[in-house]
């Protein structure tokens, strides 16, 4: 989807609301409270990395024995020609990503989620239609969850355990209801709001340390750039691109 000016200015708007609402008391049952199962991070806007950071990486096995291990992933997707050229770069550069996709997304390009997940990528749910979760919208919020978990199950013939709620919002009951575990971001470019490659990139560089995850959306020209170019400079420091699964459990 080529998203049109106005429509960051009102995304923007709307995290910045969803902020907001985050720090009342009474919504505070839907604040993310883990990125995984067993990492306990009590931070999930984009305006809070650093909690989210140390929930992930206080934890984290010492992995030096592989190389420091990163995780790119891409939300909003899959997008028809954008993460074509994606999937074509990370295959040439033996890159391994984790795309959470949009369930209205998946049904227009099916061939395109097949192609992620026999190409090693991991898949994970991003809702049907980028709904975020409130208090009064939790039976729409699971159902397309469920929804989009079989669209994607039928693709790939493999479970999917993994979910990205739009804006961050989650409800901690659905880990049990569902089978599901939340994985948040440690890394947050803003692509989306910029053109500016050079400087996505230098935001990602300046940032990376082992096992961070990387949020990124594969519906822009430039965020296929920044993320090839990110691939190579990090590559060359000993970086290893993984998907989000080898660094939460291995
Ligand atoms: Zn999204």
């Amino acid at each position: 989807m080529e998203r049109p000016k106005w429509f960051r200015a009102a995304r923007t708007v709307v995290l910045l609301a969803a902020a907001l609402l985050l720090c009342m008391p009474g919504v505070r049952e839907y604040r993310l409270k883990a990125v995984s199962a067993g990492d306990a991070a009590d931070g999930m806007m984009q305006d809070a990395p650093d909690s989210v950071t140390d929930g992930i990486t206080s934890d984290a096995p010492d992995s030096m024995a592989d190389g420091k291990r990163i995780a790119l992933t891409f939300d909003d997707g899959p997008h028809p020609y954008c993460t074509e050229q994606l999937l074509d770069g990370l295959k040439e550069r033996n890159a391994k990503a984790t795309f959470f996709v949009l369930g209205q997304q998946a049904e227009q390009y099916p061939e395109l989620i097949k192609r992620m997940s026999e190409e090693g990528h991991l898949i994970g749910n991003h809702t049907y239609s980028h709904l975020q979760l409130r208090q009064d919208n939790r039976e729409k919020f699971k159902e397309e969850l469920i929804k989009t978990n079989e669209l994607l199950e039928q693709l790939t013939g493999q479970e999917i355990q993994y979910v990205r709620p739009p804006y961050g919002t989650w409800d901690k009951r659905f880990e049990k209801e569902l089978n599901m575990f939340p994985v948040l971001w440690t890394i947050d470019p803003l692509d989306w709001s910029s053109s500016n490659v050079a400087g996505i990139v230098k935001k990602v560089e300046d940032q990376a340390k082992e096992n961070a995850i990387i949020l990124m959306h594969d519906e822009y020209d430039t965020t296929v750039t920044a993320a090839l170019q990110i691939v190579d400079g990090l590559k060359e420091q000993g970086y290893e691109f993984v998907t989000v699964d080898e660094l939460l459990f291995d």
